[in-house]
């Protein structure tokens, strides 16, 4: 059978990707080396905060609100509560640029952010102990997505509208040759017109095979579970967060329905290959000692650890993204680099990619995220 467009990892951007092409009528293979939602790439661990005001720079604020409308319209479409809107609260110094930033993006943009000293932070959410020097800018109208369930909500209609979904099968060759594509499995080969490389952690061998070579670096990450107080930090009363400490940026999540409150360290990690295995969880002393040393800190009501995981950032040299096509191939999509901040964006880069696929522009500016700019 021949194809509209093959699409290689059918992760978080892939599987959004597949559910555009196939809506839009175009005749789309979905193929991934293992069966998403899985915990083997950067999906997995049950949620994914999603910010509008954005720490990392303005260009991404109209991205994060047409990706949030998409997450609103997946939600309606599937029936499925796939968004909690806890609010997220950022702390940090205040003359920070993550700080500057977020506070300049509500600005422009007219969105509701509060901005908070740390007695302020601490009245609100007795679970926090802030220091001084440190603030707070809660933004009301953001929170936290069901990762898995938001890629098997994009699964699900992406076989409705049609694609077909290849499972536990690794591309291993790709060429383009004529304005086709070829890709070979193990044991198959497929064609296509057009393709997308959305590999994740992988993406960067997948592309040295189409003469590509972008400076991806795949980085070892861990975050865990702990019991806590759920008087505390429930998600009815406790936000989604983000801290930028002098001793390191974390994240994490309140407890939900009595999951424990969830915590991970952003900044670090070492240099992995995702061809080889993992270090587990609590293999290195820093897993557990980090996140505890966080706690202790600043959430001090919570216990013992539950459990933890282990998961894969792939940075870019400057953290922003690739959503790009082939320099030299134009019916070939690439979208990687996520940098550890991707998923709440990997509805609009679905969309997005469709678009490069289908017409070759986006109605997103993606120039920030062109390959380009690594010249
Ligand atoms: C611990 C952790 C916490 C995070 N927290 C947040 C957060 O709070 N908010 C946020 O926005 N983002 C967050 N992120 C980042 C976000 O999850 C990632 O940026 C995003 O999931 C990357 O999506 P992807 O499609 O590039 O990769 P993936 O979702 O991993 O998809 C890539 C897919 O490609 C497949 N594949 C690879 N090679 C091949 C091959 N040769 N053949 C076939 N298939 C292949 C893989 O099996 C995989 O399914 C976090 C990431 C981690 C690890």
């Amino acid at each position: 059978m021949h194809y509209d467009v093959i699409v290689i990892g059918a992760g978080s951007m892939g599987m959004a990707a597949g559910y555009f092409l196939s809506k839009y009528g175009k005749r789309t293979l979905l193929i991934d080396s293992f069966n998403p939602p899985h915990n083997k790439g950067s999906h997995h661990g049950d949620t994914r905060i999603i910010r509008h005001a954005y720490g990392e720079g303005e260009e991404y604020v109209p991205l994060a609100l047409k990706a949030q409308e998409l997450w609103n319209d997946l939600e309606k479409v599937t029936g499925k509560q796939l968004f909690l809107q806890t609010g997220v609260l950022n702390v940090g110094y205040e003359k920070t640029d993550f700080i500057q930033n977020i506070i300049s993006s509500s600005k422009t943009h007219l969105l509701p952010l509060k901005i908070l000293d740390s007695s302020a932070v601490n009245k609100q959410w007795p679970g926090i102990t802030l220091p001084e020097n440190y603030i707070g800018c809660f933004e009301p109208t953001s929170g936290i997505l069901k990762c898995e369930e938001c890629i098997e909500a994009y699964r699900e209609l992406a076989e409705q509208h049609g694609a077909t979904i290849l499972t536990n099968t690794k591309v291993k060759e790709l060429s383009v040759h004529d304005e086709r594509v070829t890709i070979s499995t193990e044991d198959q080969t497929f064609n296509a017109d057009a393709l997308i490389v959305s590999a994740g952690a992988w993406s960067g061998t997948l592309l040295s095979k189409l003469d590509l070579n972008l400076p991806l670096n795949p980085v070892r990450k861990t975050f865990a579970w702990f019991d806590a107080s759920e008087d505390l930090y429930n998600y009815r009363d406790f936000p989604a967060f983000s801290f930028e400490t002098s001793h390191g940026i974390y994240y994490g999540f309140p407890s939900i329905d009595g999951s424990g409150l969830k915590v991970g360290r952003h900044d670090g990690g070492e240099t992995i290959n995702p061809e080889e295995a993992i270090r587990g969880f609590g293999e290195l002393e820093e897993d557990t000692t980090d996140l505890k040393q966080f706690l202790h800190n600043y959430m001090p009501f919570t216990h013992q650890l539950k459990y933890g995981k282990t998961c894969m950032y792939t940075l870019t040299p400057d953290e922003d993204f690739i959503i790009d096509l082939h320099p030299n191939y134009s019916n070939v999509a690439i979208a990687s680099g996520f940098s550890g901040h991707g998923f709440k964006f990997s509805s609009v880069v679905g969309q997005i990619l469709s678009d490069l696929i289908i017409s070759g522009k986006s109605e997103q500016n993606i120039t920030p995220f062109s390959i380009n700019r690594f010249k």
